[in-house]
């Protein structure tokens, strides 16, 4: 789909009115944390929005407490945007992190997961020159890291 010059943090605070909407039901509180410096990415703002997306329902599906909390952060990383998608469910057990970006890796019951969301965010990361990674606390929650190559400066 189109590209264009994406302010990430204006992405992000769009993409986390739809998040609250949804985040509400649950009572999971979303918060950002936005790096003024950030900066731009190249990209379709319809694909990182879905990205983004895909991991806050993740978050929201890990959370099974009632201080549920999902965390959007910007930050620049010299010719990187990342974005981090935090949360405080239960966390990634150390034995299945390495099949999550697996398709059809799914852990949740028939009919409510297809196992195809990790996936296709790292398909259309790699396709966009970015990348995705993990770090999970089981017990605790985890946080993905999106990372996007930032517009070069004209
Ligand atoms: P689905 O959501 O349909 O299960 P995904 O590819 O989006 O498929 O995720 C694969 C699996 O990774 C999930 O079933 C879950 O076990 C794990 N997972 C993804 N995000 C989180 C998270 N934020 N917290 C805990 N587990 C997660
Ligand atoms: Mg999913």
């Amino acid at each position: 789909s189109a590209t264009k010059a994406v302010n990430i943090n204006s992405l992000l605070d769009d993409i986390a009115g739809f998040a609250r909407q949804k985040a509400k039901y649950r009572n999971v509180e979303i918060r950002l944390s936005l790096d003024p410096n950030a900066g731009e990415v190249d990209s379709s703002p319809a694909e990182i929005q879905q990205i983004i997306l895909n991991l806050v329902n993740n978050a929201i599906d890990a959370i099974e407490h009632d201080d549920g909390m999902v965390q959007l952060r910007s930050f620049r990383e010299h010719s990187f945007v990342r974005i981090d998608v935090e949360d405080n469910g239960q966390g990634i057990p150390a034995d299945i992190l390495p099949q999550i970006f697996e398709p059809f890796f799914t852990t949740k019951d028939a009919g409510k997961g297809t196992g195809l969301g990790l996936s296709i965010c790292r398909d259309l990361l790699s396709k966009m020159g970015g990348s995705i990674s993990v770090d999970s606390a089981p017990g605790q929650g985890c946080v993905f890291h999106v990372r996007l190559p930032a517009s070069s400066p004209k």
